[in-house]
């Protein structure tokens, strides 16, 4: 579609005209299709219970869902906080309630708490992105996609009677754009009627004075207005949990029971357990649902599209169309990659060379080192020669030598040789004398 049929299109506002009908047409119907159409869908509401372990979040549940939630005691050694969710298909008449109860495992265990809050805050963020990620599909099935966004968390306060701890007021300060808190003082049999009114003072008072923002019950509905006025005066509810039954009079109530008496949960005189069911469930869970949509997420979902580069319009208030925004992205992007491209080539070449430099370097300094070894070598040999040369000398000198001593010992054998043979001939001679004379001379 070209610009202008766009802004011919966007520019024409034409004043609705009032008519009145002649008859039954039948839409006012639509708030009957509308409760139909959800009741088929079903719900979904996700609690979160943060609050230190065994200060009695688990009991809480069952106590307000009338039910035995399967719950693991969590030990008080754990390293750190883990978020651990739980889902539950309940029904009541013929509405549907998928119920998601997530427990901060391990909260305020650690000696050091400065980041315990932290899982928790990753957590949110996680639903709220796994959410943003659907809705940004090409095809996005939200119609039965499990929303995991956390609806509402209950900051389980111990009864101190004393002030918030710090861990307190950071937590419900990091959590408080994130999602809605409702301040809650557990196990509120354990203090004073006169105590607890003071602290519940304190505590609004230093929720205030840190810039703690809780969720206000909304009054702008005319048929909930006073008693949600009501009741945000009664905040932080101090609650009693118990799935105890105790007989008082001749009827079966959930109650705590003491040596001294018994706390009886929905006894409004005993604790504000009915006043918390009655706002989280009975009045204000679809307000709820529809703050985490339109104000948590909604500003989750603006910062991470800011972050991506997108916004609604240019410096000059002038509104921007998605697809400009997406083009302009592109082309942001695209350039960015050449720059990209074009600094790793660089990159590369500089270090090609470098490299080439090196392997130079190298060469020249391994030719050097050759020619010094060829040197040496070649003086070696040289040694060597010579050294040969001078042997050859002298074995031939000693081979004449040698040879002169052998002839001279040949020389001297013969000579040796002939002497007793003329000594013999002599003998010889003197006795053939002897024998003549021996005939002739009887
Ligand atoms: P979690 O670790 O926070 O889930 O705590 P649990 O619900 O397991 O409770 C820990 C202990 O506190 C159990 O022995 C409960 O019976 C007890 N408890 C729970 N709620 C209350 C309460 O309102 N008052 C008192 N006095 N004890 C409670």
């Amino acid at each position: 579609m070209a610009a202008t049929d766009l802004e011919r299109f966007s520019n024409a506002d034409p004043e609705p005209r009032t008519l009145s009908l002649g008859g039954h047409v039948g839409f006012d119907s639509l708030p009957d299709q509308l409760v139909s159409k959800s009741v088929t869908q079903g719900f979904s509401f996700n609690i979160l219970c943060v609050g230190e372990t065994g200060i009695g979040k688990s009991t809480l549940m069952n106590t307000l869902f009338n039910t035995t939630f399967e719950t693991e005691e969590a030990s008080h050694h754990e390293e750190c906080v883990h978020l651990r969710p739980q889902t539950y298909d309940l029904q009541e008449s013929n509405v549907q309630l998928k119920l998601t109860i997530v427990d901060a495992v391990g909260f305020g265990d650690q000696i050091n708490k400065d980041e315990s809050y932290r899982p928790i805050v990753d957590y949110i963020d996680a639903q709220f992105e796994n959410y943003l990620q659907e809705e940004l599909k090409i095809r996005r099935s939200l119609f039965d996609y499990h929303d995991t966004r956390i609806h509402v968390c209950l900051y389980f306060i111990t009864p101190t009677g004393h002030s918030l701890k710090s861990l307190d007021l950071v937590t419900m300060k990091k959590l408080d754009s994130k999602v809605n808190i409702i301040p809650i003082i557990a196990k509120a049999d354990t203090i004073s009627k006169s105590e607890l009114h003071k602290f519940k003072i304190k505590i609004m008072g230093e929720l205030v004075s840190n810039g703690v923002q809780i969720y206000q019950f909304p009054t702008d509905d005319e048929a909930v207005a006073e008693i949600n006025a009501v009741m945000n005066a009664h905040l932080p509810f101090a609650v009693v949990g118990s799935t105890e039954e105790v007989k008082v009079g001749n009827k079966l109530v959930r109650a705590r029971q003491y040596p001294w008496g018994v706390v009886q949960v929905e006894n409004e005189n005993h604790c504000d357990f009915v006043k918390l069911r009655e706002m989280l469930i009975r009045v204000n869970m679809e307000d709820l649902r529809e703050q985490t949509h339109s104000r948590h997420y909604e500003l989750y979902r603006r910062c991470k599209l800011e972050e991506m580069g997108f916004q609604d319009s240019d410096g000059d208030s002038q509104p921007f169309s998605l697809q400009e925004t997406y083009e302009a992205k592109r082309k942001e992007f695209l350039s960015e990659l050449q720059r990209k491209e074009e600094e790793m080539r660089q990159m590369f070449v500089n270090k090609v060379k470098e490299t080439e430099l090196e392997l130079k370097e190298k060469e020249r300094e391994l030719q050097e080192k050759f020619e010094h070894l060829k040197r040496i070598h070649q003086e070696e040999k040289r040694k060597v020669e010579e050294k040969r040369r001078e042997l050859e000398e002298e074995t031939s000198a000693f081979n004449c030598r040698k040879a002169a001593m052998e002839a001279l010992q040949s020389q001297a054998l013969h000579a040796t040789s002939q002497q007793p043979l003329r000594k013999d001939k002599d003998k010889k001679k003197a006795s053939g004398w002897s024998s003549i004379y021996s005939v002739t001379i009887p």
